[in-house]
Order: C-alpha cells, then sequence, then structure tokens
C-alpha cells in the first residue's frame, strides 16, 4: 500500500555508520534505521547471535517456556529496576500493553473508565489507541472515532496536569516521553519529570515513560528517565532493543506489577527466540564497548560542533537534545533538506516540519562525528542562504 513517501534509494550493505546503495554509492547513516541500529550495520555481536540462534530455533510460540526471554527480562529488569516484562514486537505495540495495563489496574482500584494523561506533540504509535494518545491531529485526521480515555495537556507543564487532576476523577495513569523524538526532540525539564512523579505517588496514578526511541542507550542512559532518577511504573521499549530485529517490550514496576494475569494479553511473535538472541546481545556488546558514555560524549561533540559550525546563521533557532537524539530547529519548514542530504550522501531526518532530527548509530566514532558536523553544517548553511536570497 501506499503509505509512504519513499526516497528513491535502496540499501544493499552497511558497515558500521555507512551504507551502500545499488549503484555503490556510500552514505553516512546519521538516522540509524530511526533510532533502531544502535550498534550500526553488521556488528559481528549481532550477526553471531541471530545466526547461532536460527541455526537452533527461531519461533515456539508463548505456550511454552522460552528461556532465552527469560534471561532478556531478567537483563532488562537488571538495567531498569523494574519488576516484570510482557514482550511483544514493536513500539506500537508495547504502549497498548501500557494503556491496557493502566485501565486494568483502574479497573482493580475500583476505577472505572480509566483515563490516561497525554502529551501535545506526543508520539506513541499508530495502531488505535496508541495514535489516539498520540498529539498529532495530521496523523489522526479520518481515522475517528478514535479511542476515549486520553486527557491532553500540554506538555512540560507540571501545573496542566495538577489542573486535569482537579477535573477527572477517573485518572489512571499519565503516558509520557521524557525527551520527545517525533514531536520535534523536545527534552522535558528534570523538574518536571520529578513532579509528575510526585503526582503519580499522591494520587496513585501510574507513571508510564514511553522509552521506545529514548532508551537502550540513545541518551546516554540505558533509559532517558535516569538523567532525572525516577522510576516510572510502566515504561514501553521497542526501537534499538533487537538492533533491527523486531521486538518491542512493557516494563512494570511496584503497583504496576501483578496487574495482568494469565489470560489478559499476549502476542505470538512475543519475545520469541531469535528476536530475545538478538536483544541480548544488543545489550551485551552496548555494555562492552562501553556505549553510554560514549553515546554522551559524541552528542556533547556533534552539538558543540554544530553550535559553532552554524553560529550566525539567523534561520538555526536551536539545537538541542540529549546524548545522539538530537535536533537541529530552523525558522522555516525544511523538509526539502532530507534530499539534499541524500544527493550528499547523508541520511538525516526532518520531523514536526522545521527540526532536522539525528539519530545516529552509538558506535559513531569522533572521526564520524566531525565528519557528520562539518557536511551538515555546510547543508544548512546553503539551505538557509538560497532560501534568504
Ligand atoms: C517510534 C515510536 C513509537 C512507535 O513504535 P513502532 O515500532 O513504530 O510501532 C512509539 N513511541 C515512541 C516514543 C516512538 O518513537
Amino acid at each position: 500500500m501506499n503509505t509512504y513517501a519513499r526516497l528513491p534509494v535502496s540499501f544493499t550493505h552497511g558497515q558500521g555508520v555507512w551504507l551502500w546503495d545499488e549503484a555503490g554509492k556510500k552514505y553516512l547513516d546519521a538516522l540509524a534505521g530511526i533510532a533502531v541500529s544502535g550498534l550500526g550495520h553488521s556488528h559481528p555481536a549481532i550477526v553471531k547471535a541471530i545466526t547461532e540462534q536460527a541455526a537452533k530455533v527461531i519461533h515456539t510460540s508463548n505456550l511454552y517456556e522460552v528461556r532465552l526471554q527469560e534471561m532478556l527480562a531478567d537483563r532488562l529488569c537488571e538495567l531498569s529496576g523494574m519488576d516484570e516484562v510482557f514482550f511483544c514486537t514493536s513500539g506500537s505495540e508495547a504502549n497498548e500493553c501500557a494503556i491496557k495495563l493502566a485501565r486494568l489496574y483502574g479497573h482493580h482500584n475500583g476505577v472505572a473508565n480509566g483515563a490516561i494523561i497525554v502529551m501535545e506533540q506526543a508520539w506513541h504509535g499508530r495502531t488505535l489507541a496508541t495514535l489516539s494518545a498520540t498529539g498529532n491531529r495530521k496523523a489522526q485526521a479520518g481515522f475517528e472515532p478514535l479511542v476515549p480515555g486520553f486527557i491532553r495537556v500540554p506538555y512540560n507543564d507540571a501545573q496542566a496536569v495538577r489542573q486535569a487532576a482537579e477535573h477527572s476523577r477517573n485518572i489512571v495513569a499519565i503516558l509520557v516521553e521524557v525527551l520527545q523524538g517525533e514531536g520535534g526532540i523536545n527534552v522535558a525539564d528534570t523538574e518536571y519529570v520529578r513532579l509528575l512523579r510526585e503526582l503519580c505517588d499522591e494520587h496513585n496514578w501510574l507513571l508510564m515513560i514511553d522509552e521506545v526511541q529514548s532508551g537502550i542507550g540513545r541518551t546516554g542512559k540505558w533509559f532517558a528517565h535516569q538523567w532525572a532518577d525516577v522510576r516510572p511504573d510502566v515504561m514501553p521499549l521497542a526501537k534499538g532493543l533487537g538492533s533491527g530485529v523486531p521486538i518491542g517490550a512493557c516494563l512494570a514496576a511496584g503497583r504496576a506489577a501483578g496487574v495482568f494475569k494469565p489470560g489478559n494479553h499476549g502476542a505470538t511473535f512475543g519475545g520469541g527466540p531469535l528476536a530475545c538472541a538478538a536483544a541480548l546481545a544488543t545489550l551485551e556488546a552496548t555494555e562492552k564497548e562501553s556505549l553510554l558514555p560514549h553515546a554522551a560524549a559524541m552528542g556533547e561533540l556533534i552539538r558543540a560542533g554544530l553550535a559553532e559550525a552554524l553560529a550566525g546563521v539567523a534561520a538555526v533557532k536551536e539545537i538541542r537534545g540529549k546524548g545522539l537524539m538530537i535536533g537541529i530547529e530552523l525558522d522555516r519548514p525544511c523538509g526539502e533538506l532530507v534530499r539534499r542530504a541524500l544527493e550528499d550522501g547523508l541520511l538525516i531526518n526532518v520531523t514536526a516540519e522545521r527540526v532536522v532530527r539525528l539519530l545516529p548509530p552509538l558506535v559513531i566514532s569522533a572521526e564520524e562525528a566531525r565528519e557528520l558536523v562539518t557536511r551538515l553544517a555546510a547543508l544548512i548553511r546553503a539551505f538557509a542562504a538560497k532560501q534568504a536570497a
């Protein structure tokens, strides 16, 4: 179906931060398949884990015990301080799990028709419930009736959440990204994240932090909320978890743990041996190669480099982000930059119309990061100059 406005290029193979197209042209990949390929392309640990597991068994279903799924759940709980995990195959599905969990949690606690507070500019997926939670009218248009039970408030505004609490008696949870990705790389204040934690404790709501894009080391911590030193009650994951093998996860802790019983939720493909082998190898390599401090350092290098290289360019409004989740906001729509960069052998993305988004592999070297800065800054300067003329 015609669901994507695709760019006219197809890649045949990759290595680290580099991809090659059918004509043999080489590209610097500053997008990593939308924050998926954190270890870059063809990482030997992932290739080994997948090929070895494929030769043993790929799928058995959740009618049986799956050892690799148990091991992955243990590891994710260790890294996050969470208590239990449900596995699925995408970010939308991980958020669906969170939404169903919050409703059932409310139901168990005598709250009928539980409502979830969600944010403006939020992105939680494209299934009907997650699309309804998403704060993007363009994505929602035509798909009404949307799923009810969401209360939308401005992002990074604790007062708006307090006001919502005064008007509704049936709130069961807050669903929030601590760093909005699709919404334009908007970073929430640490103080705001801590206030959300307090409000949830005060009202017995679940704090559900969508780490689908910001998780698995992307911001320089395993999970972006760890910068604020809080623990969520529910945490959906996906993108970077399996290095490209589809896997999603929804983690729960404290009062959110134990809500689901057999029969409440499920997924045929969820947590299969192949995907879990890929995810375990991803976590192991991320740790072994010290990619968390590396991602933080490369993020600083890129942001500082861009700030210097783009100094005095009036069209550049702000350079922001955390770790390797970076946004460059321009004063005008700049979707056209994606095509220009592609011609130039550079893969970038534009989100929220005016924000150039960079999500390079976590393994990007300092030299590659400097090359990215030089090439992108030249493109943005030329774009700004042409538009001004
Ligand atoms: C990408 C994304 C999703 C949706 O994930 P899919 O795998 O595309 O379903 C949900 N939440 C956030 C924060 C995302 O970035």
